[in-house]
């Protein structure tokens, strides 16, 4: 057949849309979409016969193709996936899983109009940060705190509202650059204040500190490297060292502690992070850190410390810019509530519950999905139940691992290429499977699945053509 012949035998819009199978999708999808998706089909069929001089083989079942463009367009592109990676805070899979009393109050704030600037007992204009702020007050014992949408923000108002046009001093080993192209040297020239970087790239003194102090100096500033170490010939300063000095000059003292933990992880067994509480303590005068990551709630950012800071904070127009919304302040709120009760903590807290999570327990969950993954794949791949090292993520130091239990997938021809079109099969899965590749196998990190017969069930549905179902 010439082109011409091709392009006259492509049906029409019109025609399509009387066809008894389109006209029923156009009942559940709408006629709009119906009618987009067909003409966006009809400009691909045209576009392979100029190229191929042919037409594509799906033009012999337009509904069918119809159906798949329909699926792919109404499909959220936001979609809930096993988190198999073995990094339990995961950037780019939404860190910290939110806890149940989170989610309900989510719920409840989407719904229904709140108390989110309204003080009953006043019948007048609230604080939106007065609720969590006082849980803040309790958990870390702050005089004052301030939440804003990340924490990257709560430094950028850190800086902005207490060392606009002045100095701030900074250890050159802590100019951390974190995902995402934050970078603590940019984050204070947009909040207009000048960097004295101090000492050395692995040692910093008191003294460094102290011989660059003047009459411009507003903040001696900490950055907790949390993504990094430096090892060897090193020296900082603690926190607590710097906030004496700051106690004898006056100025004040910042600190961006990263993850910060509000309960002390040694507990659990897992590696000590530093915490809010003891940098307080210790008399720096703010800490920022994030509410998405080890603190296992929504993403924010949380700044406490003294009154007159935090006051300075509130106050500042950037702080309208950067405020949170009702959902964030809602899950904020009902995850620190949690922490009232510290002892049901690693139940009540999914990201607690992942990170303290036993490995032999683990192990129990991988033996049990053994055989089902095996009699599933076993044709392609050699699967087996191996230990692993999960990653806390989220800039917590990579070298602290937690032992873990996978299951693992070996192709049995040996091909890199096998295992990756494994891994994007299951990535196009209804709710895809997201595991790690690494020393030629495909590892599944059961640390985060709470619910073993939701993913033996994936499973069941994850084998992908090739591969001949048992
Ligand atoms: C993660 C991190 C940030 C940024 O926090 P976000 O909540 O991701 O904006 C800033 N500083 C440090 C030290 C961090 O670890």
């Amino acid at each position: 057949m010439t082109d011409t012949s091709l392009y006259r035998s492509l049906p029409s819009v019109d025609r399509l849309l009387s066809e008894e199978g389109v006209m029923d999708l156009a009942q559940t999808y709408g006629h709009e979409l119906v009618a987009s998706c067909l003409r966006f089909l009809l400009d691909e069929a045209r576009v392979e016969i100029k190229a191929r001089h042919a037409l594509p083989s799906w033009t012999s079942d337009w509904t069918g193709a119809l159906c798949k463009k329909l699926k792919e367009r109404t499909h959220a592109s936001l979609r809930p996936v096993f988190n198999l990676t073995g990094v339990v805070l995961h950037t780019n899979l939404g860190r910290a899983c939110q806890a149940e009393a989170a989610i309900e109050a989510v719920t409840r704030a989407m719904r229904e109009a709140v108390t989110l600037e309204y003080d009953l007992g006043q019948g007048k204009r609230g604080h939106r940060d007065a609720v969590v702020s006082e849980l803040l007050r309790e958990i870390t014992g702050a005089e004052a705190a301030c939440v804003v949408n990340n924490n990257a923000a709560a430094v950028l108002l850190m800086f902005a509202a207490m060392a606009d046009g002045k100095e701030a001093i900074a250890s050159r080993g802590e100019l951390i650059e974190i995902g995402g192209s934050f970078r603590i040297p940019d984050v204070m020239r947009q909040a207009g204040c000048r960097l004295i970087e101090v000492g050395t790239t692995n040692r910093t003194h008191l003294c460094d500190y102290q011989n660059a102090i003047n009459e411009n100096t507003a903040l001696l500033v900490k950055v907790h490297t949390s993504n990094y170490r430096i090892e060897g010939f090193t020296a900082a300063v603690s926190e607590a060292e710097l906030a004496v000095l700051g106690r004898e000059t006056g100025i004040p003292v910042a600190s961006d502690l990263g993850s910060g933990a509000l309960v002390d992880l040694s507990v659990y067994d897992l590696v000590a992070e530093s915490m809010p509480q003891q940098m307080l303590r210790d008399g720096v005068g703010l800490v920022s850190f994030s509410g998405d990551k080890l603190l296992g709630g929504p993403q924010a950012g949380i700044v406490v410390g003294r009154a007159d800071h935090i006051q300075r904070l509130q106050t500042h127009p950037l702080k309208r810019a950067l405020r949170c919304d009702k959902m964030t302040i809602a899950a904020l709120e009902a995850t620190l509530r949690l922490y009232l009760r510290a002892d049901q903590l690693p139940q009540s807290l999914p990201t607690l519950r992942y990170l303290t999570r036993k490995p032999q327990a683990i192990k129990t969950q991988a033996d049990q999905l053994l055989p089902l993954c095996q009699a599933l794949f076993g044709a392609q791949f050699i699967v087996r139940s191996e230990a692993c090292f999960s990653q806390i993520g989220s800039g917590s130091l990579p070298l602290n691992t937690l032992p873990s239990w996978s299951l693992t997938f070996m192709a049995r021809d040996g091909r890199g290429r096998t295992l990756e079109s494994l891994s994007e099969y299951w990535h196009t899965l209804e709710k895809p499977i997201i595991g790690r590749i690494a020393d030629n196998k495909l590892w599944l990190d059961l640390r985060c699945v709470d619910d073993d017969k939701a993913l033996a069930q994936a499973l069941r549905d994850a084998v992908p053509p090739m591969v001949s179902s048992p």
